[in-house]
Protein backbone atom coordinates (compact mmCIF):
# COMPACT_ATOMS: atom_id res chain seq x y z
CA UNK A 1 0.00 0.00 0.00
CA UNK A 2 1.50 3.64 -0.90
CA UNK A 3 1.24 5.39 2.26
CA UNK A 4 1.04 9.43 2.59
CA UNK A 5 3.93 10.82 2.15
CA UNK A 6 3.00 13.50 5.21
CA UNK A 7 3.83 10.32 7.60
CA UNK A 8 7.12 8.95 6.03
CA UNK A 9 9.12 11.28 8.03
CA UNK A 10 7.48 11.46 11.72
CA UNK A 11 8.95 8.95 13.81
CA UNK A 12 6.89 6.70 16.63
CA UNK A 13 6.58 7.71 19.94
CA UNK A 14 9.77 6.36 21.74
CA UNK A 15 8.54 6.85 25.17
CA UNK A 16 5.49 4.94 24.06
CA UNK A 17 7.16 2.29 22.44
CA UNK A 18 9.85 1.65 25.43
CA UNK A 19 6.86 1.78 27.90
CA UNK A 20 4.51 -0.99 26.12
CA UNK A 21 8.18 -2.84 25.72
CA UNK A 22 8.52 -2.81 29.63
CA UNK A 23 4.73 -3.49 30.70
CA UNK A 24 4.94 -6.59 28.10
CA UNK A 25 8.30 -7.72 30.17
CA UNK A 26 6.01 -7.37 33.46
CA UNK A 27 2.85 -9.88 32.12
CA UNK A 28 5.38 -12.23 31.15
CA UNK A 29 6.68 -12.24 34.71
CA UNK A 30 9.92 -10.61 34.38
CA UNK A 31 10.23 -8.37 37.60
CA UNK A 32 10.69 -5.28 35.44
CA UNK A 33 11.61 -1.77 37.32
CA UNK A 34 9.76 0.87 35.16
CA UNK A 35 10.94 4.11 35.24
CA UNK A 36 9.83 5.01 31.23
CA UNK A 37 6.25 6.10 31.54
CA UNK A 38 5.53 9.80 32.41
CA UNK A 39 2.45 8.94 34.32
CA UNK A 40 1.89 9.54 38.23
CA UNK A 41 1.57 6.30 39.84
CA UNK A 42 -1.51 7.52 42.07
CA UNK A 43 -5.25 6.93 41.89
CA UNK A 44 -7.13 9.84 40.47
CA UNK A 45 -8.42 11.83 43.79
CA UNK A 46 -11.47 10.35 45.16
CA UNK A 47 -13.70 13.70 44.40
CA UNK A 48 -12.70 13.63 40.81
CA UNK A 49 -13.46 10.35 40.30
CA UNK A 50 -17.39 11.24 42.56
CA UNK A 51 -17.89 13.65 40.57
CA UNK A 52 -17.73 11.90 37.26
CA UNK A 53 -19.79 9.21 38.48
CA UNK A 54 -22.08 11.13 39.65
CA UNK A 55 -22.45 12.84 36.14
CA UNK A 56 -22.82 9.63 34.26
CA UNK A 57 -25.71 8.99 36.57
CA UNK A 58 -26.79 12.59 35.64
CA UNK A 59 -26.98 11.48 31.92
CA UNK A 60 -23.86 13.27 30.74
CA UNK A 61 -23.37 10.58 28.21
CA UNK A 62 -24.16 12.38 25.04
CA UNK A 63 -22.24 14.25 22.84
CA UNK A 64 -21.51 17.90 24.07
CA UNK A 65 -20.32 21.11 22.50
CA UNK A 66 -17.20 20.19 20.30
CA UNK A 67 -15.22 23.42 22.38
CA UNK A 68 -16.11 21.47 25.41
CA UNK A 69 -18.57 21.85 28.19
CA UNK A 70 -19.37 25.54 28.92
CA UNK A 71 -18.92 24.94 32.66
CA UNK A 72 -15.93 23.73 32.36
CA UNK A 73 -14.14 26.34 29.73
CA UNK A 74 -15.54 28.65 32.60
CA UNK A 75 -13.65 26.92 35.58
CA UNK A 76 -10.38 26.31 33.27
CA UNK A 77 -10.68 30.66 32.25
CA UNK A 78 -11.45 31.27 36.07
CA UNK A 79 -8.22 29.26 36.52
CA UNK A 80 -5.68 30.95 34.32
CA UNK A 81 -6.86 34.09 36.14
CA UNK A 82 -6.32 32.97 39.39
CA UNK A 83 -3.45 31.20 39.37
CA UNK A 84 -1.62 32.17 35.77
CA UNK A 85 -2.22 35.83 36.22
CA UNK A 86 -3.88 35.69 32.23
CA UNK A 87 -6.94 37.47 31.59
CA UNK A 88 -9.08 34.51 29.57
CA UNK A 89 -12.46 33.76 29.80
CA UNK A 90 -14.70 30.96 28.39
CA UNK A 91 -14.71 32.04 24.78
CA UNK A 92 -10.60 31.74 25.02
CA UNK A 93 -10.43 28.02 25.78
CA UNK A 94 -10.82 24.75 24.01
CA UNK A 95 -10.93 21.13 26.00
CA UNK A 96 -9.11 18.70 24.17
CA UNK A 97 -8.11 15.19 24.79
CA UNK A 98 -5.64 15.42 26.89
CA UNK A 99 -2.87 18.09 26.50
CA UNK A 100 -1.44 16.46 23.09
CA UNK A 101 -4.65 17.15 21.68
CA UNK A 102 -4.09 21.09 22.01
CA UNK A 103 -1.00 21.17 20.66
CA UNK A 104 -1.79 18.60 17.18
CA UNK A 105 -4.90 21.55 17.31
CA UNK A 106 -2.78 24.37 17.38
CA UNK A 107 -0.27 22.92 15.10
CA UNK A 108 -2.88 22.46 12.34
CA UNK A 109 -4.80 25.68 12.82
CA UNK A 110 -1.54 27.70 13.19
CA UNK A 111 1.44 26.29 10.97
CA UNK A 112 1.51 26.76 7.00
CA UNK A 113 3.83 24.44 4.77
CA UNK A 114 7.56 25.87 5.48
CA UNK A 115 6.66 27.59 8.57
CA UNK A 116 9.49 27.44 10.65
CA UNK A 117 9.00 26.28 14.62
CA UNK A 118 11.94 26.90 17.10
CA UNK A 119 12.03 23.80 19.60
CA UNK A 120 14.38 23.94 22.25
CA UNK A 121 16.20 20.82 22.70
CA UNK A 122 15.60 18.16 24.90
CA UNK A 123 12.30 18.48 23.50
CA UNK A 124 8.79 16.46 24.31
CA UNK A 125 9.10 13.47 22.02
CA UNK A 126 5.91 14.75 20.40
CA UNK A 127 6.76 18.65 19.24
CA UNK A 128 8.64 17.91 16.36
CA UNK A 129 6.66 15.12 14.46
CA UNK A 130 3.49 17.57 15.13
CA UNK A 131 5.19 20.03 13.08
CA UNK A 132 6.12 17.72 10.72
CA UNK A 133 2.24 16.67 10.56
CA UNK A 134 1.54 20.18 10.04
CA UNK A 135 3.94 21.02 6.88
CA UNK A 136 6.07 22.81 9.18
CA UNK A 137 9.72 23.17 9.75
CA UNK A 138 11.01 22.33 12.97
CA UNK A 139 13.85 24.28 14.13
CA UNK A 140 16.19 22.32 16.60
CA UNK A 141 18.51 24.57 19.40
CA UNK A 142 20.78 22.51 21.42
CA UNK A 143 21.35 22.87 25.04
CA UNK A 144 24.01 20.96 27.42
CA UNK A 145 24.15 20.03 30.83
CA UNK A 146 26.61 23.59 31.65
CA UNK A 147 23.05 25.11 30.76
CA UNK A 148 20.76 23.45 32.56
CA UNK A 149 19.69 22.33 29.28
CA UNK A 150 17.86 26.24 29.20
CA UNK A 151 17.74 27.33 26.08
CA UNK A 152 19.05 31.26 25.96
CA UNK A 153 16.85 34.66 24.78
CA UNK A 154 20.59 35.05 22.62
CA UNK A 155 20.13 31.62 21.18
CA UNK A 156 16.75 31.73 20.18
CA UNK A 157 17.53 35.30 18.36
CA UNK A 158 20.14 33.68 16.84
CA UNK A 159 17.09 31.10 15.12
CA UNK A 160 15.19 33.23 13.83
CA UNK A 161 14.37 34.00 10.03
CA UNK A 162 11.97 35.55 8.15
CA UNK A 163 10.07 31.97 7.80
CA UNK A 164 10.12 31.88 11.86
CA UNK A 165 6.19 31.62 12.87
CA UNK A 166 6.36 30.14 16.70
CA UNK A 167 8.41 28.97 19.57
CA UNK A 168 7.48 26.24 21.67
CA UNK A 169 8.32 27.13 25.21
CA UNK A 170 8.32 24.34 28.15
CA UNK A 171 8.47 25.17 31.63
CA UNK A 172 8.62 22.65 33.54
CA UNK A 173 10.50 20.42 31.12
CA UNK A 174 10.07 17.44 30.13
CA UNK A 175 12.65 15.71 29.62
CA UNK A 176 14.45 17.78 31.96
CA UNK A 177 12.36 18.23 34.81
CA UNK A 178 14.30 22.36 34.44
CA UNK A 179 12.14 25.12 35.51
CA UNK A 180 12.76 28.54 34.01
CA UNK A 181 12.88 31.31 36.67
CA UNK A 182 10.25 34.28 35.97
CA UNK A 183 13.52 36.59 35.04
CA UNK A 184 14.19 33.93 32.44
CA UNK A 185 10.54 33.55 31.14
CA UNK A 186 10.79 37.58 30.77
CA UNK A 187 13.82 37.86 28.92
CA UNK A 188 12.59 35.19 26.82
CA UNK A 189 8.93 36.45 25.98
CA UNK A 190 10.97 39.64 25.25
CA UNK A 191 13.02 38.15 22.13
CA UNK A 192 9.44 36.43 21.14
CA UNK A 193 7.40 40.23 21.16
CA UNK A 194 10.69 41.65 19.12
CA UNK A 195 10.12 39.15 16.64
CA UNK A 196 6.57 38.79 16.19
CA UNK A 197 6.76 34.86 16.85
CA UNK A 198 4.11 33.32 18.16
CA UNK A 199 4.84 31.23 21.49
CA UNK A 200 3.09 27.79 22.07
CA UNK A 201 3.30 27.73 26.36
CA UNK A 202 3.20 24.20 27.37
CA UNK A 203 2.81 24.23 30.71
CA UNK A 204 1.34 20.76 31.85
CA UNK A 205 4.10 20.44 34.36
CA UNK A 206 3.28 24.02 36.00
CA UNK A 207 2.49 22.77 39.64
CA UNK A 208 5.10 19.74 40.27
CA UNK A 209 7.69 22.17 41.76
CA UNK A 210 10.44 22.07 44.35
CA UNK A 211 12.07 23.82 46.95
CA UNK A 212 10.84 27.16 46.11
CA UNK A 213 10.96 27.24 42.27
CA UNK A 214 8.00 29.58 40.83
CA UNK A 215 6.21 29.23 37.46
CA UNK A 216 5.53 32.18 35.38
CA UNK A 217 3.14 31.90 32.44
CA UNK A 218 4.76 33.11 29.55
CA UNK A 219 1.87 34.82 28.76
CA UNK A 220 1.98 36.87 31.80
CA UNK A 221 5.41 38.37 31.36
CA UNK A 222 3.64 41.35 29.65
CA UNK A 223 0.67 42.63 27.80
CA UNK A 224 2.30 41.93 24.02
CA UNK A 225 3.39 38.88 25.28
CA UNK A 226 -0.22 37.73 26.30
CA UNK A 227 -1.31 38.85 22.39
CA UNK A 228 0.98 36.41 21.04
CA UNK A 229 0.96 33.53 23.23
CA UNK A 230 -1.16 30.42 23.63
CA UNK A 231 -1.58 28.22 26.53
CA UNK A 232 -1.55 24.25 25.94
CA UNK A 233 -1.67 21.72 29.15
CA UNK A 234 -4.11 19.57 30.51
CA UNK A 235 -5.35 17.84 33.85
CA UNK A 236 -3.16 14.38 33.50
CA UNK A 237 -0.45 15.10 35.97
CA UNK A 238 -1.24 17.47 38.10
CA UNK A 239 -4.04 15.65 39.24
CA UNK A 240 -2.85 11.85 38.19
CA UNK A 241 -5.71 11.81 34.85
CA UNK A 242 -3.55 10.06 32.53
CA UNK A 243 -6.07 8.03 31.24
CA UNK A 244 -8.80 10.79 31.30
CA UNK A 245 -8.02 12.72 28.25
CA UNK A 246 -8.48 16.02 28.90
CA UNK A 247 -6.08 19.19 28.32
CA UNK A 248 -7.16 22.37 26.92
CA UNK A 249 -5.76 25.03 24.46
CA UNK A 250 -6.25 29.01 25.61
CA UNK A 251 -5.52 31.57 23.65
CA UNK A 252 -6.92 34.20 21.24
CA UNK A 253 -10.32 34.04 20.23
CA UNK A 254 -9.84 33.80 16.41
CA UNK A 255 -7.30 30.81 16.84
CA UNK A 256 -9.99 29.01 19.70
CA UNK A 257 -12.69 28.56 17.04
CA UNK A 258 -9.99 27.88 14.43
CA UNK A 259 -8.92 24.78 16.45
CA UNK A 260 -12.40 23.93 17.77
CA UNK A 261 -13.30 23.30 14.05
CA UNK A 262 -10.21 21.04 12.91
CA UNK A 263 -11.53 19.12 16.64
CA UNK A 264 -15.20 19.26 15.09
CA UNK A 265 -14.48 17.23 12.07
CA UNK A 266 -11.75 14.58 13.90
CA UNK A 267 -12.47 13.91 17.57
CA UNK A 268 -15.88 16.21 18.16
CA UNK A 269 -16.46 16.78 22.00
CA UNK A 270 -13.94 15.60 25.32
CA UNK A 271 -15.88 12.15 26.85
CA UNK A 272 -18.72 14.00 28.75
CA UNK A 273 -18.75 12.63 31.73
CA UNK A 274 -14.95 12.74 32.14
CA UNK A 275 -15.37 16.45 31.69
CA UNK A 276 -17.16 16.50 34.64
CA UNK A 277 -14.34 15.07 36.68
CA UNK A 278 -11.93 17.73 35.18
CA UNK A 279 -14.60 20.54 36.69
CA UNK A 280 -14.59 18.93 40.19
CA UNK A 281 -10.04 19.20 39.82
CA UNK A 282 -10.36 22.68 39.43
CA UNK A 283 -13.03 23.49 41.79
CA UNK A 284 -12.31 21.10 44.35
CA UNK A 285 -9.33 21.00 47.25
CA UNK A 286 -5.77 20.92 45.75
CA UNK A 287 -4.58 18.80 49.22
CA UNK A 288 -4.19 16.15 46.80
CA UNK A 289 -2.00 17.70 44.91
CA UNK A 290 0.38 18.61 47.65
CA UNK A 291 0.28 14.69 48.90
CA UNK A 292 1.55 14.02 45.17
CA UNK A 293 4.27 16.81 45.37
CA UNK A 294 5.28 15.50 48.59
CA UNK A 295 5.72 11.69 47.48
CA UNK A 296 7.54 13.14 44.34
CA UNK A 297 10.13 15.36 46.25
CA UNK A 298 11.16 12.64 48.68
CA UNK A 299 11.24 9.82 45.54
CA UNK A 300 13.73 12.79 43.62
CA UNK A 301 15.79 13.26 46.66
CA UNK A 302 16.41 9.63 47.16
CA UNK A 303 17.04 9.48 42.41
CA UNK A 304 19.11 12.12 42.26
CA UNK A 305 21.69 11.48 45.11
CA UNK A 306 22.04 7.54 44.17
CA UNK A 307 22.49 8.79 40.29
CA UNK A 308 25.03 11.10 41.17
CA UNK A 309 27.07 9.03 43.33
CA UNK A 310 27.34 6.46 40.37
CA UNK A 311 29.96 6.22 38.50
CA UNK A 312 30.21 7.68 34.86
CA UNK A 313 26.78 9.72 35.42
CA UNK A 314 26.14 13.53 36.43
CA UNK A 315 22.71 14.72 36.72
CA UNK A 316 21.57 18.53 37.16
CA UNK A 317 19.08 19.27 39.51
CA UNK A 318 15.91 20.17 38.46
CA UNK A 319 12.95 21.81 40.23
CA UNK A 320 9.89 20.44 38.64
CA UNK A 321 8.27 17.69 36.92
CA UNK A 322 9.31 14.06 37.95
CA UNK A 323 11.78 13.34 35.80
CA UNK A 324 16.07 13.18 35.81
CA UNK A 325 18.15 13.66 32.58
CA UNK A 326 21.30 12.28 33.81
CA UNK A 327 24.39 12.87 31.08
CA UNK A 328 25.95 9.47 30.04
CA UNK A 329 28.42 11.15 27.64
CA UNK A 330 31.30 9.37 30.08
CA UNK A 331 29.82 6.00 29.46
CA UNK A 332 30.71 6.60 25.66
CA UNK A 333 27.31 4.50 24.86
CA UNK A 334 24.71 5.98 22.29
CA UNK A 335 21.43 6.45 24.44
CA UNK A 336 19.70 3.45 22.42
CA UNK A 337 22.30 1.02 23.10
CA UNK A 338 22.51 1.76 26.72
CA UNK A 339 18.87 1.77 27.10
CA UNK A 340 18.36 -1.65 25.49
CA UNK A 341 21.21 -3.21 27.46
CA UNK A 342 20.26 -1.26 30.81
CA UNK A 343 16.18 -3.18 29.75
CA UNK A 344 17.65 -6.45 28.37
CA UNK A 345 20.15 -6.89 31.17
CA UNK A 346 19.24 -5.79 34.14
CA UNK A 347 15.29 -5.25 33.61
CA UNK A 348 14.95 -1.38 34.36
CA UNK A 349 13.28 0.69 31.79
CA UNK A 350 14.63 4.08 30.78
CA UNK A 351 14.31 6.44 27.91
CA UNK A 352 16.95 6.93 25.47
CA UNK A 353 17.69 11.26 25.17
CA UNK A 354 17.69 10.58 21.20
CA UNK A 355 13.93 10.27 21.52
CA UNK A 356 13.93 13.66 23.26
CA UNK A 357 16.96 15.39 20.11
CA UNK A 358 20.09 14.74 23.04
CA UNK A 359 21.53 11.56 22.16
CA UNK A 360 24.13 11.82 25.44
CA UNK A 361 21.29 11.66 28.10
CA UNK A 362 18.67 9.29 29.37
CA UNK A 363 15.59 10.15 31.15
CA UNK A 364 14.06 8.53 34.20
CA UNK A 365 11.15 8.76 35.39
CA UNK A 366 10.51 8.79 39.30
CA UNK A 367 6.42 8.54 39.30
CA UNK A 368 7.10 5.52 40.89
CA UNK A 369 7.13 3.87 44.31
CA UNK A 370 10.42 4.13 46.58
CA UNK A 371 10.73 0.46 46.55
CA UNK A 372 10.87 0.05 42.70
CA UNK A 373 13.58 3.66 42.98
CA UNK A 374 15.86 1.64 45.18
CA UNK A 375 15.69 -1.88 43.22
CA UNK A 376 16.72 -0.25 39.95
CA UNK A 377 19.16 2.08 41.64
CA UNK A 378 21.10 -1.13 42.63
CA UNK A 379 21.01 -2.60 39.43
CA UNK A 380 21.89 0.87 37.12
CA UNK A 381 24.73 0.65 39.45
CA UNK A 382 26.32 -2.75 38.40
CA UNK A 383 25.35 -2.39 34.77
CA UNK A 384 27.74 0.53 34.68
CA UNK A 385 30.17 -1.28 36.96
CA UNK A 386 30.07 -3.80 34.65
CA UNK A 387 30.34 -1.11 31.35
CA UNK A 388 32.82 0.99 32.23
N1 LIG B 1 3.26 18.09 27.08
C1 LIG B 1 4.25 17.47 27.74
C2 LIG B 1 5.51 18.21 27.98
C3 LIG B 1 4.08 16.14 28.19
O1 LIG B 1 5.07 15.55 28.86
C4 LIG B 1 2.86 15.48 27.91
C5 LIG B 1 2.67 14.07 28.30
O2 LIG B 1 3.58 13.33 28.58
C6 LIG B 1 1.87 16.18 27.23
C7 LIG B 1 2.10 17.47 26.82
C8 LIG B 1 0.53 15.55 26.89
O3 LIG B 1 -0.19 15.18 28.01
P1 LIG B 1 -1.64 14.58 27.92
O4 LIG B 1 -2.02 14.47 26.49
O5 LIG B 1 -1.58 13.24 28.60
O6 LIG B 1 -2.52 15.54 28.65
Amino acid sequence: MKLAARVENVSPSMTLIIDAKAKAMKADGIDVCSFSAGEPDFNTPKHIVEAAKAALDAGKTRYGPAAGEPRLREAIAQKLQRDNGLCYNADNILVTNGGKQSIFNLMLAMIEPGDEVIIPAPFWVSYPEMVKLAAGTPVILPTTVESQFKVSPEQIRQAITPKTKLLIFNTPSNPTGMVYTPDEVRAIAQVAVEANLWVLSDEIYEKILYDGAQHLSIGAASPDAYERSVVCSGFAKTYAMTGWRVGFLAGPVPLVKSATKIQGHSTSNVCTFAQYGAIAAYEGPQDCVQEMLAAFAERRRYMLEALNAMPGLECPKPDGAFYLFPSIAKTGRSSLDFCSDLLEQYQVATVPGAAFGTDDCIRLSYATDLDTIKRGMERLEKFLHGIL
